[in-house]
């Protein structure tokens, strides 16, 4: 029987719990079913100006990351029962957004061959509580991150999260415990589980 994996996007700002939440979920799916990770990285934030070479290099290697993810997704079908992604589209345009790049036109020119996810979980966080997060994760702050860059990071998020498909917004500034029972209601409420 042919089997179309269902991709789950975790998106959110940096210290939101994307990772974390994305492994709660993982450590139980694969108890049953086949899962792939599927992980973008992007460019550090430190270097906020609005160089026009620099921002098309942010672009041009942003589409190359999107469309690394994307093939990689289109090769997964029978493989795989679910797809998690460790960020997406969206969280490119975001970042984007950051870098004050257009994020309409970025998705006009994108939305043609991205696979629209089963779900997206957008992990709402306040940006202090996020900053704290990172610095205990990394233990001194992360260069790349400060409160300028993760607000304006919120604020594209806010502005973009409608395109991204079957969106949900998970309340990030509970208890990882309290955030995976969410997650876990989520998927039984849309039918994925
Ligand atoms: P992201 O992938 O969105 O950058 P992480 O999952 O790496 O975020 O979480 C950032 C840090 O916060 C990690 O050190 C993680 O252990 C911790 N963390 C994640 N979720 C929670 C939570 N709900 N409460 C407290 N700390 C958390």
């Amino acid at each position: 029987m042919y089997c179309k994996p269902k991709i789950i996007v975790f998106a959110g700002i940096d210290g939101s719990g994307k990772s974390t939440q994305l492994e709660l979920l993982n450590n139980e799916l694969i108890k049953s079913y086949r899962v792939f990770i599927s992980k973008i990285e992007y460019m550090s934030l430190n270097d906020m100006n609005k160089s026009l070479i620099r921002n098309l290099l942010i672009e041009f290697k942003s589409g190359i990351e999107i469309l690394k993810q994307t093939i990689g997704l289109y090769t997964k079908d029978n493989k795989f029962d679910y797809i998690l992604c460790d960020r997406y589209l969206m969280c490119y345009l975001a970042y984007a957004y950051v870098y004050g790049i257009e994020p309409i036109e970025l998705i006009r020119k994108m939305l043609f061959f991205i696979k629209n996810p089963d779900l997206t979980l957008y992990f709402d966080i306040d940006v202090n509580l996020a900053l704290k997060r990172i610095q205990e994760r990394d233990s001194e702050l992360d260069k790349h991150e400060n409160y300028e860059s993760l607000s304006k990071a919120k604020e594209g998020y806010e502005k973009l999260y409608r395109y991204s498909g079957n969106l949900e917004i998970i309340d990030a500034n509970r208890s990882a415990k309290e955030i995976n029972a969410n997650v876990k209601e989520v998927l039984i409420r849309r039918k994925l589980i």
